[in-house]
């Protein structure tokens, strides 16, 4: 009994050790070591049972009928073969069951065949009821044991073996008892039957074999255990180097952890290991937390401090087994930040919003996060169109109401997460995460929409507005904060070259455009110190008498390279770049001088730059301008824009009316652009108005442009202000300006911008104009009034000068 035991349990093991290792193969050797683990069952059972026959004394001669012996041999492992094919198949309760009656079955069949196998010198009765109720009894013992082995419970699956125990006892002690042997001399053996004796070596070569088996089925295990240990030993180390805490469970017990951990909950990684997973996260359900998916929790530190933390699980094959990876990240830093962006989000007292320097510490904050280094979003910078004449006009509280309803329309317009800031002035921001380049552009779709859409009414009064968009993706356009608000500003301000009231997202092409700028600059000022800059001459005609009264100056810049450039591609960049303050002097300085070699009747006009006006040194530099040309005050006509007066007024209007006492006479130039012209000439008292070219253009055949310049001939003869028509290109706008009492003609039609040398020449001649009706429509009707260059009279450089005069004008808009 001994014996079958200690053979018994070898087999077991043995079975079990190449089982494990069949569940670790893959493929053929899978299968090899299956029907190795199968027979090795089989030959368990079958020896075990046949060591307790051999030791069974019938108290007479004994012998085996070698067939039934050999068929006892197959039924065990056929069945235990097919049982365990069965349960591999599906491991739900009822399909193990099944699996276990077929083993038990198997095993019935060893026991009674095997004992029919026995033949002893008599007579064999068998109690039939016990034999029916031991095989009745025991099936289902069977197959509940296979059901605990594959339960996840693993209280449940230690049932398991006592309970086949128990099975396997009942079959073989009930087995025994019902048999009842009586001694009968006459019976004799068969004539191939074979003695105990000689059965004993078969039995003990079966258990030999087992034997080495369970060696073999050892090795197997020393072998998976170690590598189970290398692996875990390479995972920790790559675990150590994870700035995320790691956990590495086996149901719901930590089996190894990381160095991240350690640090972040104050547990050494030996404490960690063998510790139930909620000691750690008491609040977690692992087994509620779908793969892949992050849930936020709180972990326990070793002192009971508690850490927010997003956990990730995770199934991760490791040694042949599946094991759950748990990754845990510190919330700690997230949460300050963003309670920092909420303290951050509200210090404009005007709009409740941030200002500059949050807006900065925000971008700050949201570009230092690395676990957020991926999320992308983008820095859209909004610049209001017009708001400046909107202060002017209707005074700083309306401005200041425009500008809360601009920031509750922006408001309206972002969404949870995003914040809004507000520069400065009338310049605002959004920052708006999680954007991908469609989302952002559809973002400025709206803002621009927002901001033209609709009037704004404050007090009554309807304001139009508009608004220029630039944005700037993180991570793609710009990684630190600075950059990305220059590259945003770079495409705000491309927005505004587009013509307003549009966006424009960054590219690395507008760099190459700001080089080209700085190129530009750089000519200039070399133009300026190279004497690259001349000036041309346009004549303007008195409109009763048809002779030239006085001559815009317009400056031109001869480029070595490029020909003769137009101011409307360089001014923007001097006023930009301050070089207009020289430039703006030079021709100051030099239309004087011309000017004074002019016949005493004539006056020369002078364009100033409402950037000239930021210069103390204005006045005091017209003043030495006139005295070194010898020029008479009254010659001189400074034309200034709406622009002008757009700055701090108390100091322009000084410096206006101070010129204004040493008697130059100072012109409104481009009138009608402007947001409210109207208002600007209540405010200073103008000597003459020049009525802007595009209504000019559009004369005679657009009727409103003829109401307007009706209109505003019409006003500045009650206010007893003479009026310019420029831009008169062709015989009916001479016509029309003549008719509706123009004081000054200036246009192609009269003449081109000339040369001063020209200039002289056509002053010179007697300068009295031809006739309207006359032969020189649709070209100059000043006698050879040909300019070089730029102002040549190809219907191309017509157009330049079309589009030219548009940007100029924009400019003031
Ligand atoms: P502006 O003061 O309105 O000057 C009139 C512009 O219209 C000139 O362009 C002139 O050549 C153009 N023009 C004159 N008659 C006609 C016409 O019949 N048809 C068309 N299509 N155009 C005509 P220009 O010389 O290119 O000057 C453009 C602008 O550049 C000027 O506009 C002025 O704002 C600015 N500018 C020119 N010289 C100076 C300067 O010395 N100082 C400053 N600050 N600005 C200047
Ligand atoms: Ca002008
Ligand atoms: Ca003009």
């Amino acid at each position: 009994m001994l014996l079958a035991c200690i053979v018994c349990a070898i087999g077991i093991y043995a079975s079990f050790a190449v089982g494990r290792h069949a569940a670790r193969a893959s493929g053929k050797a899978r299968i090899h070591w299956g029907v190795v683990n199968v027979v090795a069952s089989g030959c368990t059972a079958w020896a075990t049972h046949f060591i307790v026959l051999l030791a069974f004394e019938p108290h007479m001669p004994a012998a085996f009928e070698p067939f039934l012996t050999a068929v006892s041999l197959a039924c065990a492992i056929i069945g235990i073969g097919a049982g365990a094919t069965v349960s591999i198949t599906d491991p739900r309760s009822p399909r193990q069951f099944l699996a276990g009656m077929i083993i038990g079955t198997g095993v019935a069949a060893l026991h009674y065949i095997g004992q029919s196998a026995y033949l002893v010198q008599g007579t064999v009765s068998w109690d039939l009821e016990l034999v029916v109720s031991s095989i009745a009894v025991s099936l289902p013992l069977f197959g509940l044991s296979m059901v605990a082995i594959a339960n996840r419970n693993r209280r449940i699956r230690q049932c398991a073996a006592p309970l086949m125990l128990f099975a396997i006892a009942l079959l073989h002690f009930c087995g025994m008892a019902a048999m009842t042997l009586r001694y009968d001399p006459s019976v004799a053996f068969p004539s191939d039957a074979v003695s105990p004796q000689a059965v004993t070596p078969v039995v003990a070569g079966v258990s030999l074999a087992l034997i080495m088996l369970a060696v073999l089925g050892w090795r197997f295990d020393l072998a998976a255990k170690a590598r189970l240990r290398q692996d875990r030993r390479r995972l920790r180390d790559l675990a150590d180097v994870a700035l995320e805490g790691l956990l590495i469970t086996q149901s719901n017990v930590i089996v190894t952890s990381n160095s991240s951990i350690e640090r972040l909950s104050g547990f050494a990684q030996d404490d960690l290991a063998g510790r139930h997973v909620s000691a750690l996260l008491p609040h977690f359900d692992l087994a509620g937390l779908p793969e892949k998916e992050e849930r936020e929790t709180e972990l326990v530190g070793a002192t009971g401090q508690r850490i927010p933390v997003r956990v990730l699980r995770s199934e991760v094959p490791l040694g042949h087994k599946l094991q759950t990876v748990i990754a845990v990240r510190d919330q700690r830093e997230r949460l300050r930040t963003e309670a920092k962006m909420r303290a951050l989000a509200f210090n404009d007292s005007l709009t409740g919003l941030p200002n500059r320097a949050s807006f900065y510490e925000l971008l700050t904050l949201q570009t230092a996060v690395p676990a957020d280094a991926d999320k992308p979003f983008a820095v859209v910078l909004v610049d209001l169109d017009r708001f400046k004449q909107v202060n002017d006009t209707f005074g700083h509280l309306t401005g200041d109401t425009v500008l809360m309803q601009i920031a509750d329309r922006l408001r309206a317009l972002v969404k949870a997460g995003d914040v809004v800031a507000r520069l400065g002035g009338d310049e605002f921001a959004v920052m708006h995460s999680g954007a991908q380049a469609e989302a952002a552009c559809a973002l400025c779709v709206g803002i621009v929409e927002a901001c033209n859409s609709g009037t704004f009414v404050v007090d009554g009064q309807s304001i139009h507005l508009g608004a220029s968009v630039g944005f700037a993706l993180y991570p793609a356009d710009g990684g630190a904060p600075a950059e990305l608000l220059r590259n945003a500003d770079l495409a705000l301000y491309a927005a505004k070259a587009d013509g307003k009231g549009t966006y424009r997202r960054y590219e690395s092409a507008l760099n190459d455009k700001t080089q080209e700028r700085q190129a530009l600059e750089a000519g200039l000022r070399r133009a300026l110190t190279d004497g690259q800059l001349e000036l041309h001459y346009q004549p303007l005609v008195d409109a009763k008498t048809g002779r030239i009264a006085s001559a815009e100056a317009l400056v031109r810049w001869r480029h070595p390279e490029r020909g003769l450039v137009s101011p409307a591609e360089f001014i923007e960049i001097a006023e930009e770049s301050g070089l207009i303050i020289p430039l703006g002097n030079w021709v100051l300085r030099t239309a004087c001088a011309e000017a004074a070699t002019w016949p005493a009747n004539i006056g020369v006009a002078i364009n100033l730059s409402p950037v000239q006006f930021r210069d103390k040194a204005l006045a005091s530099n017209v003043v030495s301008a006139l005295k070194e040309a010898g020029l008479e005050p009254q010659r001189l006509e400074l034309e200034i824009t709406e622009g002008v007066l757009l700055m701090d007024e108390a100091r322009t209007l000084h410096t206006l009316n101070h010129l204004r006492a040493m008697h130059v006479r100072i012109s409104m130039d481009d009138f009608g652009t402007g947001y409210s012209s109207l208002s600007y000439i209540r405010k200073f008292p103008f000597d003459k108005i020049k009525i802007d070219q595009s209504f000019v253009r559009n004369i005679p055949h657009d009727a409103e442009s003829v109401g307007i310049v009706r209109a505003i001939i019409t006003m500045s003869a009650c206010l007893g202000l003479p009026t310019t028509m420029e831009g008169v290109e062709t015989a009916e706008q001479f016509g029309f300006a003549v008719s509706e009492g123009c004081s000054a003609i200036q246009g192609y039609f009269v003449s081109r911008p000339v040369p001063a040398a020209q200039l002289r020449t056509l002053l010179g001649h007697d300068t009295l104009c031809a006739s309207v009706e006359g032969d020189g429509v649709g070209r100059s009707i000043l006698a050879d009034s040909r300019d070089e260059g730029l102002d040549s009279a190809s219907s191309d450089e017509l157009v330049l000068q079309h589009s030219a005069t548009d940007r100029s004008i924009n400019r003031y808009a």
